[in-house]
């Protein structure tokens, strides 16, 4: 059972460089947690700081109910995935796989029966005596993953693992790596700068920015409800609308139209407020009848994303975007209205 915390931890490199600064994390047991954000906002260097690759600077870390802050990586009880994998190129798969066993000086017989039952979980069976060169990606991949199932951690670290996949394996490769975390149970901690892996996988997500977190919560929630502007447009697969309004009564004046105060903000806003309005493409409707409390304008790019559309509108010299049903699509330049679901809508604060 391996709960993971983070205490105040913060790693700092020569030069003064604070990768990651201050950080009180707690990780349940068996928790699927993924660690978002931009590159270069100490992402890695917290994972590799839990795996001890990486001494803390200041802080404590414990896992289970063991303080680790100053075991070496041997002795923390933790299996890392990477990015590039790091598979040995001169070793076969079952070596590869079983390389972790062999410096917990398990025997070698019983090294290889655990290296060929977890290829076969993996759906990797019939490669154990290939060498990693003689494999494609999405089964290297599998290789790393094997080898740090086969080591029974108590903690997987993943550093953007389906990143060097293309596009098609790496749905795939997710689902699977959905399974096999929810099957093992094991806390794990997942690294990426994709949004939309972090929001498919994780139970909950800590979104970072410059080695601190900017929020932490569900999928759900940080996609409905971000804590800030940083967030707000680094969650979801089409930015959100973020643009300056003014309070004015029960609306704020926005893009030359007046729309309502969404009902999570009105107890903090008041008249003549300078606030950013945010709304997701997706809470956005398009009409071509005029309706009241929508922001009137023409669409002026269209662009198809299969079953539906991101449409561009210039409001008056504000661009809004919002995406459409396949069978509401506008013609291009044509007038309508943008309406958008006022529960659906935010507000932040101003710049
Ligand atoms: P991410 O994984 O989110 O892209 P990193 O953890 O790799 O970010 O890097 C965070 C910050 O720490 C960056 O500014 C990076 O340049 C710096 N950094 C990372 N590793 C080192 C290192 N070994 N020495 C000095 N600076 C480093
Ligand atoms: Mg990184």
């Amino acid at each position: 059972m391996a709960e993971i915390t983070t205490h105040q931890l913060v790693k700092e490199f020569p030069g003064g460089v604070r990768a990651v600064d201050g950080l009180d994390l707690t990780i349940a047991d068996g928790e699927f947690f993924a660690l978002l954000g931009p590159s270069g906002c100490g992402k890695t260097t917290l994972l590799r700081t839990i795996a001890g690759l990486e001494a803390a600077t200041k802080g404590r870390l414990t896992i289970g109910d063991r303080d680790v802050t100053e075991l070496p990586p041997g002795k923390r009880d933790v299996a890392m995935v990477f990015q590039d994998y790091a598979l040995f190129p001169h070793m076969s798969v079952a070596d590869n796989i079983s390389y972790p066993l062999k410096i917990q000086r398990v025997p070698k017989s019983s090294r290889h029966a655990t290296a060929a039952e977890t290829a076969d979980g993996l759906a990797l069976h019939g490669l154990i005596d290939r060498r990693p060169g003689q494999l494609s990606g999405g089964q290297q991949q599998r290789v790393a993953l094997a080898r740090a199932v086969a080591s029974n951690p108590t903690v997987f670290l993943f550093d953007e693992p389906l990143s060097n996949l293309d596009a098609r394996l790496r749905l795939e490769a997710r689902t699977f790596l959905k399974r096999l975390q929810r099957d093992l149970g094991v806390t794990t901690v997942f690294v990426t700068h994709d949004q939309a892996e972090a929001l498919a996988l994780a139970d909950r997500i800590a979104i970072m920015k410059e080695g601190r977190i900017q929020q932490i919560g569900s999928p759900r929630e940080v996609f409905a409800r971000p804590a800030n502007t940083f967030v707000a447009s680094f969650v979801g697969s089409t930015p959100m609308n973020l643009h300056t309004a003014t309070v004015s009564g029960e609306h704020v004046k926005v893009a030359g139209s007046s729309v309502p105060i969404p009902p999570s903000a009105r107890s903090r806003v008041s008249d003549g407020d300078e606030v950013i309005w945010g709304a997701r493409p997706e809470y956005l409707r398009w009409s071509t009848e005029p309706v009241e409390d929508s922001i009137e304008g023409s669409a002026t790019i269209v662009e198809n994303l299969g079953a539906a559309a991101l449409v561009t509108v210039d409001a008056g010299g504000t661009l809004i975007q919002l995406v459409v049903d396949e069978d509401d699509e506008p013609e291009m330049g044509a007038r309508g209205w943008v309406v958008p679901r006022i529960d659906r809508t935010l507000l932040f604060d101003g710049a």
